[in-house]
């Protein structure tokens, strides 16, 4: 069976020169949760938006459960992101004014699944992570913790195979913070494969592998109990 993420030698150079990427060989495996760290400035954002089918390498290869991506159509790479990866990210990106379930039940409006549906499974997922209480709430009547609750919930409610949160506790008290993990891992245990991006070594450190990225390297990619060397040469930063 394929990898679930496979990048080979995929690099990304933006308009003015700037390689964001250089490079970088990677495999995540189904089941897996990979923590992606490394400095402000080193490629993170640019990573994830690679793995997340969001950007298009300008050289090598990005496969997703098998797929390469260079290969299919706009509307084949929209399909096959809404349904293999859910997003989160550290603004949360709620839509001001509408309630949670309403907020959620929105991450399955391109599934072709009829509303009541949508709000059934809204609920669900709410209820999932710890919010069932809170169905009714605009995110302005939500904490921060409970904000990034409600966006993880819309993030899995179409039950994706992968989940790339980027920074997700980057606006949290350590508490929140810290709670908004547990649901990452709880999720993981439950099948899902997690990337977390962050630039916290602690966070990163209570995570089973870390794929460490600087300059647009990878640099290492630590798997339980092993150490390799991902991307070849990692003394040209
Ligand atoms: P991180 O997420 O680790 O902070 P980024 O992936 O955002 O890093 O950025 C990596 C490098 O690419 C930085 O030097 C940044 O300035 C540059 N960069 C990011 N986005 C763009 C862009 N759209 N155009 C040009 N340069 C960019």
């Amino acid at each position: 069976m394929t990898s679930l993420v496979e990048l080979d030698a995929a690099t990304k150079r933006y308009a003015g020169g700037v390689t964001a990427i250089a490079d970088a060989n990677l495999r995540v495996e189904r089941g897996e949760l990979v923590g992606i760290v490394g400095p402000s400035g080193s490629g993170k954002s640019t990573l994830l938006n690679l793995i997340g089918t969001l950007d298009a390498p300008t050289s090598g290869t990005v496969r997703i459960d098998g797929y390469e991506i260079g290969t299919l159509s706009d509307r084949e790479v929209s399909a096959l992101r809404s349904q293999r990866i859910g997003f989160v990210f550290q603004q949360f990106y709620l839509t001001a004014g509408v309630i949670a379930i309403d907020n959620v039940a929105d991450g399955l409006l391109y599934a072709g699944v009829p509303r009541t549906e949508r709000l059934r499974r809204a609920a669900a997922a709410l209820e999932q992570v710890g919010l069932g209480h809170r169905l009714d709430h605009r995110p302005h009547q939500l904490s921060g913790g409970e904000r990034q609750r409600v966006a993880i919930a819309r993030a899995v409610i179409g039950r994706p195979p992968l989940l790339l949160a980027d920074e997700p506790t980057g606006n949290l008290d350590s508490v929140a913070g810290a709670g908004v993990l547990e649901l990452l891992r709880t999720l993981h245990r439950a099948g899902t494969t997690v990337l977390i991006i962050t630039h916290d070594r602690d966070i990163a450190a209570q995570l089973p592998r870390q794929v460490q990225i600087h300059d647009g390297r990878i640099l290492a990619a630590s798997a339980a109990g092993t150490e390799q060397r991902v991307g070849g040469d990692h003394h040209g930063y």
